[in-house]
C-alpha cells in the first residue's frame, strides 16, 4: 500500500528539484531565435532582424520565474 505515498513524494520531489531549477538558471534560450537574439535568413546572412519574442536578448524567463516574480510584486504591493 505504498502506491500513493510514492506518487505523492515524487511529485513533491519533482516540484522541489523544479523550484531549484528556476531559482538557479531563471532564464533559457529563446526557443524563437535560438538564443540569438536576431533571425537571420539563410539565403543571406547579412539580413537580419530582431526577435521580438525576447527583444534581442535571446534569452527568456521560465514561466515559473515570471510566476514568482510576479507573487513577489503583488507581495510587495501589499506591504
Ligand atoms: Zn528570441
Amino acid at each position: 500500500m505504498r502506491g500513493p505515498l510514492t506518487a505523492s513524494a515524487i511529485a513533491l520531489a519533482l516540484i522541489v528539484i523544479y523550484v531549484v531549477r528556476i531559482a538557479l538558471f531563471p532564464l533559457k534560450d529563446c526557443w524563437c531565435c535560438k538564443g540569438q537574439g536576431v533571425h537571420r535568413s539563410e539565403s543571406n546572412p547579412k539580413h537580419s532582424r530582431r526577435c521580438w519574442w525576447c527583444k534581442n536578448t535571446g534569452k527568456r524567463w521560465r514561466i515559473g520565474r515570471r510566476i514568482w516574480n510576479r507573487m513577489r510584486q503583488k507581495h510587495r504591493a501589499a506591504d
